[in-house]
């Protein structure tokens, strides 16, 4: 921290003078910032640095001082913040007593002379229902800082997420401006690509006081931009947007929990607070614009450990918070947590506006107000890598697939054995007893028959399509091109198409992600591999990042960089005709066993699925 700052008061008053109307300062008692110097003893006290909270001086004896510390509106959370500068000419040890207004002793005092190295001070009295807490103070030399916690400053803040751009892919940008016109920061990170990638939002800094939270988020976001392989691979596949300081105005002016106008800003999320609290307004339109949101966390301190989130069954995944809790505990086993999955009694913080506006999983992580640096360290640490690690199972549960039509149960065609995406069935299609995979498949022979799949989203790492087709001369349609498998417009970007072309004497497999062009997709496979009336395996497996595979028979016949950027087609997904519609596109051979995968499979998962005996081992 910066133990002296003169300048910035003159800054902030030029700032908030050229701020809009609108935002005027509503009930916040703002501290008279000075210096009180007492001659009898050669000591003198000071609010006037960042961060500070001192309201009064009194003199009560020789050496003795009562120091009034009072919030900037009541009533108010408890958080009785204080902070002050004490200088004395001489070595003498003086008799100090925190006088509470509004609140009562929640901070040890702790001392420093340099702003790094703090100590706690011992043998604090606490007395009047913890009005008042009274301690001893050697002077020394040099100036020093008492203060509730090792003060973190807006300066300091600042500066440290200013640093985190020397990572080339960490983007800084001010998403908007306080009361008083001080920035608000946002880091954002775009390593994974556009079109597939989730978001997860990092915040702290609503409550000033709240610094063990300040380290932990610190910590934890040390991790996930660090360049462990871990950070890494998540990077691959999740975006961050980071927000290090909501309130700045609250912790220059050393308020115990509000903003410039007085109001808690974690309690002003819904509800009439909002227009008060300009700092959350911006935020909540930055967090609006997020394309895919998945998990969201505040950090903040009490008095104990404890993670505030939603019920287990309200949200997809549900696994993601017991499983966090979990690895939390095996990870940090002297660093106890506890879980509330109550909400906040009014139902106004960041958390409850996050759970109902982006529908996602989102915890309020609070650190103790005693938590040790090493466990503020070792923490956040753990639950960063532990965090990364459950995020990237979400979109690589390879056991699963998203949907699977295998055609193995009697008069229902369209049934989805891994879950609800019943196929529509047009015109009259089969079930033959010999198949490609299990007992039964599907014969489109009969004229007119196709499937209609639902729609859906393929996930963020990558997308796996499996399938067995068994196609003569026979299965082809009028039209030069027979359509076995359309998602998407095969003449735009953004589809996924498999179709024979008899002008070529191909199969092709088409990926276009969003950016890439049609025509350079292609990855054809000659009729001599495929139009030989017997069962064969496709498999095309899309990886974001990299591009896209296609195996035959579990043998790579083709890849290119197409589908890098996230498959995403739109509309609904046909089997045995074209998106169009075009009856010249039928396919009238069989298919089997059609899956689709949220993730890109590996060559061991492919096996699996061609010799299913082979998991089983
Ligand atoms: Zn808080």
């Amino acid at each position: 921290m910066t133990l002296s700052s003169p300048s910035i008061a003159t800054v902030v008053l030029l700032l908030a003078a050229s701020m809009p109307s609108g935002q005027a300062q509503g009930t916040a008692k703002f501290q008279p910032r000075k210096s009180w110097s007492f001659a009898a003893d050669g000591v003198s006290f000071s609010n006037e640095f960042s961060g500070a909270r001192l309201n009064g001086v009194t003199r009560t004896g020789a050496l003795a001082y009562q120091l009034a510390i009072n919030p900037e509106t009541s009533p108010i959370n408890n958080s009785p913040w204080f902070a002050f500068r004490v200088g004395s000419k001489l070595p003498q040890k003086l008799e100090l007593t925190l006088v509470y207004t509004g609140g009562t002793h929640r901070y040890q005092p702790k001392v420093t002379t340099d702003g790094d190295h703090w100590t706690a001070v011992r043998g604090v009295d606490i007395a009047k229902g913890r009005k008042q807490a009274s301690f001893s103070l050697e002077t020394s030399p040099e100036t020093q800082v008492v203060a509730g916690q090792p003060i973190i400053t807006v300066d300091d803040q600042m500066a440290w997420t200013r640093r985190l751009t020397n990572h080339p892919f960490v983007t800084q940008k001010e998403f908007g401006r306080s009361v008083q016109g001080r920035t608000l920061p946002v880091l954002e990170t775009q390593t994974a690509p556009a079109a597939s990638a989730r978001t997860l939002i990092l915040m702290t800094g609503q409550h000033p006081p709240e610094f063990t939270s300040v380290v932990a988020f610190r910590n934890f976001v040390a991790s996930v931009l660090g360049d462990t392989p871990l950070a890494i691979e998540f990077r691959r596949y999740f975006n961050l947007a980071i927000f290090p300081l909501m309130n700045p105005d609250g912790w220059y002016n050393g308020h115990w929990r509000c903003n410039a106008n007085g109001i808690d800003s974690n309690r002003s999320w819904i509800g009439d607070g909002l227009k008060t609290v300009p700092e959350v307004q911006q935020a909540i339109a930055v967090l609006r614009k997020i394309p895919k949101p998945v998990m969201f966390i505040d950090f903040h301190s009490t008095n104990i450990n404890v993670l505030y989130t939603g019920p287990d069954d309200d949200k997809e995944p549900r696994f993601l918070v017991p499983e966090f809790q979990a690895a939390l505990a095996r990870r940090v086993p002297d660093f106890e947590w506890k879980r509330e999955t109550s909400h906040s009694t009014d139902g106004t913080p960041s958390r409850s506006w996050v759970t109902r506006e982006l529908n996602i999983p989102s915890i309020t992580w609070e650190f103790a107000d005693t938590a040790s640096p090493d466990r503020l360290a070792a923490g956040p640490a753990a639950g960063a890598e532990e965090l990364m690690r459950l995020l990237l199972r979400l979109g690589n549960d390879n056991s699963k697939p998203l949907a699977r039509y295998d055609f193995e149960q009697p008069g229902q065609p369209g049934a989805d054995s891994a879950g609800g995406r019943t196929a529509q069935i047009v015109g009259t299609p089969t079930l033959l007893p010999y198949c490609g995979f299990g007992s039964a498949a599907l014969s489109l022979a009969p004229t007119g028959s196709h499937l209609t799949l639902p729609d859906f989203d393929y996930g963020s790492k990558g997308t796996t399509l499996s399938l067995w087709f068994r196609m003569g001369l026979n299965s082809l349609a009028e039209g030069d091109c027979t359509s076995l498998i359309s998602h998407g417009d095969v003449t735009r970007p953004g589809n996924l198409n498999v179709f024979h072309r008899k002008s070529s004497s191909e199969l092709s497999v088409r990926i276009c992600d969003a950016n890439d062009h049609p025509a350079e997709g292609d990855i054809d496979l000659p009729d001599a591999l495929v139009l030989d009336g017997k069962w064969h395996h496709l498999a095309v497996v899309v990886r974001s990042g990299e591009g896209s595979t296609v195996y035959l028979d579990g043998i790579i016949r083709g890849a290119k960089p197409s589908g890098n950027d996230g498959l995403d087609p739109e509309g609904s997904i046909y089997l045995g005709i074209r998106q169009d519609g075009a009856a010249s596109t039928r396919y009238k051979g069989a298919l089997d066993d059609v899956r689709f995968y949220g993730s890109p499979l590996t060559p061991y998962d492919l096996t699996t699925i061609r010799f299913p005996e082979v998991r089983e081992r």
